[in-house]
């Protein structure tokens, strides 16, 4: 019996390349081994469920047992890769030895937390990177029974999402970055302003140009230190710092690996004959753009070379659609840095254009009513990946 083809990792990656596998073909042997639950969910709307109260159960479309059963794969959760053999042409799970014909790395990306989180706040102190840690923060506000003061370290997508979300579920929510507005690798300074004002007014509570200098237990309550000395508490920390690829267990193998993720051609193909990659891990021809509409790109090509047909992935100049409905912001940050940002409007409708040393459109940025701009804008942007 041959080996089937073996996909690691359960995120919209892994099971998204397993329904277009099975779209192109019904037979195939295909397995999918998960260190996390299986269950099929949407990422994106993990930094949407609190405005809405949803119980973690309502995020997962359908569990690991029917994504087995409607999709015709093997599937085994709760069980972590500890090594890819690629010579031996297998996987190491503790003393087991598992053969794959083909095998593909989609283990995503995982928190980046720059500092220590001591142990004595186990339980008090989150990051949320999928449905798993959903339930533990869902779990913990429950349990607080009442409005939560919650502290979100980081000004990113993943900490403005969660900290428009959270207010917009009734909690009291502050705001912690060194950089000096919201979103700062997304938006311009004045763009990212408009942000803060807008939540400011919300209610949230900004403390913007100032670092982390400590998290401690402080009776219930985590004590937040700045690094101007300022504390504040909180019942609850956010840790939203930054995504970091999941690139150790290619690493391992000999796979070239660099600070963006596996290496990977535009066929998905790692340096390893045999092993494919995509999602967050991957970077795709020296673009990893951490976003859903590139791995859906990536999983319909890898499906149809995977298939027989190889097919190379091209991402067209799809702007990220932040999820702030206290001011709706959409974003194409360039890929280099511009010569110069252009901004037009007034109050916090604002559009950023980047541009070239020509003046050529690069990247764009957009918040309130110009967000309606983005088709236009994109259309006359340039491709991710070409
Ligand atoms: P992951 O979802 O991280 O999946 C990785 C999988 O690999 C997991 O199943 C994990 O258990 C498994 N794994 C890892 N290591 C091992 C191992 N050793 N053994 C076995 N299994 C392993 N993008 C958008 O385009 N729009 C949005 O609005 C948007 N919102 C977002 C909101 C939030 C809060 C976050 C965190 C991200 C958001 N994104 C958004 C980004 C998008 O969700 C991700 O790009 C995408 O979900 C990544 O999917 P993935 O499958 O590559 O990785």
């Amino acid at each position: 019996m041959t080996a089937p083809l073996t996909i690691i990792g359960s995120g919209m990656a892994g099971i998204g390349l397993l329904k277009q596998l099975r779209a192109l073909d019904a037979e195939r042997a295909i397995t999918l081994i998960t260190a996390d639950s299986g269950d099929d969910y949407s990422k994106p709307l993990l930094s949407t469920g609190f405005a809405k109260r949803l119980p973690p159960e309502r995020l997962a479309a359908r569990s690991a047992l029917e994504v087995a059963d409607q999709l015709g794969a093997v599937v085994r959760t709760r069980t972590r890769i500890d090594a890819v053999d690629p010579t031996g042409r297998c996987l190491h799970i503790g003393e087991e030895r598992l053969a794959w014909g083909e095998l593909v790395l989609a283990t995503g990306a995982a928190p980046a937390v720059p500092f220590d989180i001591p142990e004595g706040l186990a339980g008090r102190v989150f990051t949320i990177n999928d449905l798993d840690d959903y339930r533990a923060f869902h779990a913990a506000l429950e349990a607080l029974g009442r409005r939560a003061r919650v502290a979100i370290v980081g000004a990113g997508l993943v900490g403005c999402e969660f900290a428009n979300d959270l207010i917009a579920g009734g909690h009291a929510v502050s705001l912690v970055a060194p950089e000096h507005a919201p979103l700062p690798r997304l938006l311009p300074e004045p763009l990212g302003r408009a942000l803060g004002e807008a939540f400011s007014e919300a209610g949230m509570v900004l403390y913007l140009g100032r670092g982390l200098a400590r998290l401690e237990a402080s009776g219930s309550d985590v004590g937040v230190t700045l690094d101007d000395g300022e504390r504040l508490e909180a019942d609850l920390v956010l840790v939203a710092t930054g995504l970091r690829p999941r690139s150790e267990l290619a690493r391992a193998a000999g796979l070239q690996v660099g600070v963006a993720g596996i290496q990977v051609d535009r066929y998905l193909q790692t340096s390893a004959p045999g092993i494919h990659a995509l999602g967050d891990v991957a970077c795709v021809d020296g673009v990893n753009a951490m976003y859903v509409q590139p791995l859906q790109a990536s999983a319909k090509a890898l499906a149809r070379t995977l298939s027989g047909t190889p097919t190379e992935v091209s991402y067209g100049a799809w702007p990220v659609l932040v999820k702030t409905p206290l001011l709706p912001v959409v974003a194409l940050p360039p890929l280099s840095a511009p010569a110069r940002w252009r901004v037009e409007g007034e109050g916090t409708d604002l559009a950023a254009f980047a541009e070239d040393q020509d003046e050529r459109l690069i990247g764009f940025a957009l918040t309130g009513a110009c967000v309606k701009r983005k088709v236009e804008l994109a259309r006359a942007a340039p491709p991710l990946l070409g």
